[in-house]
């Protein structure tokens, strides 16, 4: 068989793609290779949390160029360990391990658990419940933990060990551990599910069986992490403290670097060879990664951030009275899904094609908008013009 250049493309067909081609970006805003300017409300799907190359990262990382780039992780590593103790210092856990993505921060959370229970405590636990609609990675244990079977169709058999149970439904709770579970894990808001938020009263049931038979709760926070809900993580909103939390997408605006983060009782299963990453908290991503969080933890920040959120979604809450098509407003600070009477992608392809706006879609009917932290109000103010305007012209031509 001859290869057919023309025909057929060089990248694998996983990503059924817009057909633009972005060439560069700046805070909010993205440019292509046309030189049409779009306002980016996706944030690289929550990963960009400060805009597109932040002052303060690009100056960091253009030191970190003249410096060093990789060593492996036979060596200790400035910024990886400077990460990791400002992660610690901000949240209720003791130890980091890093990856590069968040699939591979749920793989080590899964095996740590896993491990506590086998190692640290000595019983044979191995199970991990999960969530209905979850969703936490495209490896073969990742996909088997998450609770959407369009995702784990044709890559059967599921690795073993994964339990569903229905997300925010308290009388689901009377099955959620067996004598075999070693860990719950869940999203305190469902990103890829369709932005839907944890009830309080729910989350708190969860936390309180687990904590009575000695289950570990490990929070998967790589969308809602860094910033995107209001608060560093959004476990802080829920008052509990987890065994385990997950981070990935927005640690490094933009450079790969997936966390996991645990209490010490729990990290203490990862003994040296037990578990690794070659690229893991590399001196690029960790550099990423320490500016990053040095600028979302400075004094006053995260409070602009949920006063911008709150402002915003009173804005949208607005225009969900005004159209028909918006059923409802929910997620939690900049974390935003619009439920919508129609499908979504509909309205994504006119918001990027007439009025230069940047969404994204969570599943057939939900318009998800992930604003960088740091947008201004103008931006704000013309994101919800346009969308106003989107609305009215999609009205009108049903
Ligand atoms: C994106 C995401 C993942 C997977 O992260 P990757 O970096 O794509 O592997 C896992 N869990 C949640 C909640 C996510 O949003």
């Amino acid at each position: 068989m001859s290869k057919d250049a023309l025909t057929i493309d060089a990248v694998m067909g996983t990503y059924n793609r817009f057909p633009i081609t972005l060439t560069r970006g700046e805070g909010s805003y993205v440019t292509d290779s046309n030189g049409c300017r779009y306002l980016d409300y996706t944030s690289g799907i929550a990963t960009c949390n400060l805009g597109h190359r932040p002052a303060q990262v690009q100056a960091a990382l253009s030191a970190q160029l003249d410096a060093l780039w990789h060593v492996s992780n036979l060596y200790h590593i400035e910024p990886q360990q400077a990460l990791a103790e400002a992660l610690v210092s901000q949240t209720c856990f003791d130890q980091v391990f890093f990856g590069n993505s968040g699939a591979e921060a749920n793989e080590g959370a899964i095996k740590l658990a896993r491990r506590y229970q086998q190692i640290v405590k000595g019983n044979k636990r191995f199970e991990v419940v999960t969530f209905n609609q979850s969703f936490h990675g495209r490896t073969l244990a990742t996909l088997s933990a998450t609770g959407q079977t369009k995702i784990q169709e044709g890559f059967e058999p599921k690795m073993p060990g994964f339990r569903y149970v229905a997300y925010n439904d308290q009388a689901a709770l009377n099955d959620l551990i067996h004598d075999d579970t070693a860990a719950v894990m869940l999203e305190l808001v469902q990103g890829e599910g369709g932005v839907i938020p944890a009830d309080q009263a729910w989350v708190s049931d969860v936390v309180k069986r687990c904590q009575d038979a000695g289950v570990l709760v490990i929070v998967d926070e790589i969308q809602t992490g860094v910033g995107r809900t209001g608060t560093l993580y959004c476990y802080q909103q829920y008052g509990f403290e987890p065994d385990i939390l997950t981070s990935a997408k927005g640690l490094g605006s933009g450079l790969p670097i997936g966390a996991v983060l645990a209490k010490h009782a729990v990290a203490t299963a990862f003994s040296p060879g037990t578990h690794g990453s070659t690229f893991g908290g590399n001196p690029l991503v960790t550099t990423a990664g320490l500016a990053t969080l040095k600028v979302i933890t400075a004094t006053g920040f995260l409070t602009e951030v949920q006063q911008k959120a709150a402002r915003f979604n009173q804005g949208l809450q607005s225009l969900q009275k005004k159209y028909a098509a918006i059923q409802s407003v929910r997620g939690k600070g900049f974390l935003i899904g619009l439920e919508l009477s129609t499908q979504a992608i509909d309205y994504v392809n006119r918001a990027r094609e007439k009025y230069q706006l940047l969404l994204v879609v969570a599943g057939p009917q939900v318009l998800r908008i992930l604003p960088p932290l740091n947008t201004t109000e103008e931006e704000m103010a013309s994101a919800l013009q346009a969308i106003d305007d989107l609305f009215a012209e999609m009205q009108m031509q049903q």
